[in-house]
C-alpha cells in the first residue's frame, strides 16, 4: 500500500487525486486538509479513512468535529493543524493541492520530515524555489510535478542525463480570450473568465489561465523544477491542449507528451512514478483530431506574462510580489470588487513600487506578500478584509 496525504482535498486537484485512488486501489489515504468545505470532508473521511485532517477554518473543525465523533480521526485546524497534516508520520507522498502561497509552510514541514511532494501548488515554487528545491537534495525527497506541462516535461526529460533541456517548450491554450484586443478585454466579467475552453480546474486557476497569469507562474515554475534560465522557457500557444508540452534538446530533438486534457494522468504518474499504470478515460483519436496549431502568445493583450518573465529574471522578492499581487487581484475579482483589466494593473504597480530583497527567507517572503497586499489595498483605496492573509479569503464570498 502506498500512504499519501493531501492538502486541499476537497478542491479540483484534491479530488481528482481521490479519483486515482479510487481507481488504483493500492492507495491508503493517512490524512487530509481543506480550507472551509466540511460537508465534503467528512464525505471524504467516511470513504477513505484518515486517522487526521485539518480545517483551516477554527469554526468550521470544530462543527466538523462533532460530525465525526463517532469515526477514529482527530480534527485540527489552522496553521500548525495543516503543517501536522504535511508531516503526519505514516504518508509516504503528500499531494500539495492548496491553492496559493499558504503552501509554502506545510510544503517545508512535509519536506523536512522526509515526504516526497507531488506538487500541484505552483505558487510555493514560484516565490519560495531557491528554498525548496535546495532542501529537497538536502533532505534527499523529490519534487514530482502535478501540473500537467511540468508533468510533460519531466516524462520528456525520462532517462536523459542532468540538465539536459537546451529549451523547454511550455504549452498554453491561450484561455477563452485567444485573439482578443485589450479593449475588447475591459469589458470581460466573472462569469466570461470563469470559462475555460479545455480545462476544468478551481475557479483561481481559471481566472489565471484567462490572462495568462498561470502561464507566467508556470514558466517560473518550470525554471526550478529543471533548473533552467527563464530564457530558457518559451510559452507556445496550442488551442488544442493536446501536446501538454515539449523540451528542446542541444541537437535540436524535440520531444513532446501528448494525451487527452485530464488531470489525473499527471496526478497518477507523480503518485507512481517511474511506474506507469493504466489509466481509463478517452484517448487521442489522431483522425478526428485533424491538426494541432501553434502561435505566439500576444504580448500586449497577455501583459501578465511579459511581468512574470520580468519577476523572474529579476528574482529574489519579485516573483512573490508578482503572486501575492495576482492572488489579491483575483480574490477580488472573484468577489466582483475589481474590474477585470484591473488584476494585471495591480501586479504592474506593485512590482514597480517594490524594493528587491535578493535570496528572501520564509519569513521576508511572507513580509513581502504582506506589504504587497497593503500597498494595493492602500494605492486602490480597499478596505482591508476581514479574512487576513492568505488566499483564504477568497472563500468569504464565493463558493
Ligand atoms: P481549488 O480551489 O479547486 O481547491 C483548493 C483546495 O485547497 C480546496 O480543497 C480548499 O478547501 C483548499 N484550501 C484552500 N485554502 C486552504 C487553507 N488555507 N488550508 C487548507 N486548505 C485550503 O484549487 P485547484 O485544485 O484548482 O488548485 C490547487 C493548486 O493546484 C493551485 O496551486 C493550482 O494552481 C494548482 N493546479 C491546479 C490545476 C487544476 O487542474 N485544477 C492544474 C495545475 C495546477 P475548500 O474546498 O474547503 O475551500
Ligand atoms: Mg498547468
Amino acid at each position: 500500500m502506498k500512504k499519501i496525504a493531501i492538502l486541499g482535498s476537497t478542491g479540483s486537484i484534491g479530488t481528482q487525486t481521490l479519483q486515482v485512488v479510487d481507481e488504483q486501489k493500492d492507495i491508503q489515504v493517512t490524512a487530509l486538509a481543506a480550507g472551509s468545505n466540511i460537508k465534503l470532508l467528512e464525505e471524504q473521511i467516511r470513504r477513505y479513512h484518515p486517522s487526521l485532517v485539518c480545517v483551516w477554518d477554527e469554526k468550521k473543525a470544530g462543527e466538523l468535529k462533532v460530525r465525526v465523533a463517532d469515526l477514529a480521526v482527530r480534527v485540527t485546524s489552522g496553521l500548525e493543524g495543516l503543517m501536522e497534516v504535511a508531516s503526519e508520520p505514516q504518508a509516504e507522498i503528500v499531494v500539495t493541492a492548496v491553492v496559493g502561497m499558504i503552501g509554502i509552510r506545510p510544503t517545508i514541514a512535509a519536506m523536512e520530515a522526509g515526504k516526497d511532494i507531488a506538487l500541484a501548488n505552483k505558487e510555493t515554487l514560484v516565490t519560495a524555489g531557491h528554498i525548496i528545491m535546495p532542501l529537497a537534495r538536502e533532505k534527499g525527497v523529490r519534487i514530482l510535478p502535478v501540473d500537467s506541462e511540468h508533468s510533460a516535461i519531466f516524462q520528456c526529460l525520462n532517462g536523459e542525463p542532468g540538465r539536459a533541456a537546451h529549451k523547454i517548450l511550455l504549452t498554453a491554450s491561450g484561455g477563452p480570450f485567444r485573439g482578443w484586443t485589450r479593449q475588447q478585454l475591459a469589458g470581460v466579467r466573472l462569469e466570461d473568465a470563469l470559462k475555460h475552453p479545455n480545462w476544468s480546474m478551481g475557479r483561481k486557476i481559471t481566472i489565471d489561465s484567462s490572462t495568462m497569469v498561470n502561464k507566467g507562474l508556470e514558466v517560473m515554475e518550470a525554471r526550478w523544477l529543471f533548473d533552467v534560465s527563464m530564457d530558457q522557457v518559451q510559452v507556445v500557444v496550442q488551442p488544442q491542449s493536446v501536446i501538454h508540452s515539449m523540451v528542446e534538446f542541444e541537437d535540436g530533438a524535440v520531444m513532446a507528451q501528448l494525451g487527452t486534457p485530464d488531470m489525473k494522468l499527471p496526478i497518477q504518474y507523480a503518485l507512481y512514478y517511474p511506474q506507469r499504470r493504466y489509466l481509463s478515460g478517452e484517448r487521442l483519436d489522431f483522425a478526428k483530431l485533424g491538426s494541432i496549431t501553434f502561435e505566439d502568445p500576444d504580448p500586449e493583450v497577455f501583459r501578465g506574462l511579459k511581468l512574470a518573465y520580468d519577476a523572474g529574471r529579476t528574482g529574489g522578492s519579485l516573483p512573490t510580489v508578482y503572486n501575492a499581487a495576482n492572488e489579491y487581484a483575483v480574490g477580488r475579482f472573484l468577489n466582483r470588487e475589481i474590474s477585470y483589466l484591473t488584476i494585471v494593473e495591480m501586479i504592474e504597480a506593485a512590482m514597480e513600487q517594490h524594493k528587491v530583497t535578493g535570496n528572501p527567507s520564509v519569513e521576508q517572503i511572507l513580509e513581502a506578500e504582506r506589504e504587497t497586499y497593503e500597498f494595493i489595498e492602500s494605492r486602490w483605496q480597499i478596505a482591508e478584509h476581514s479574512c487576513s492573509n492568505t488566499f483564504i479569503r477568497s472563500h468569504c464570498s464565493d463558493s
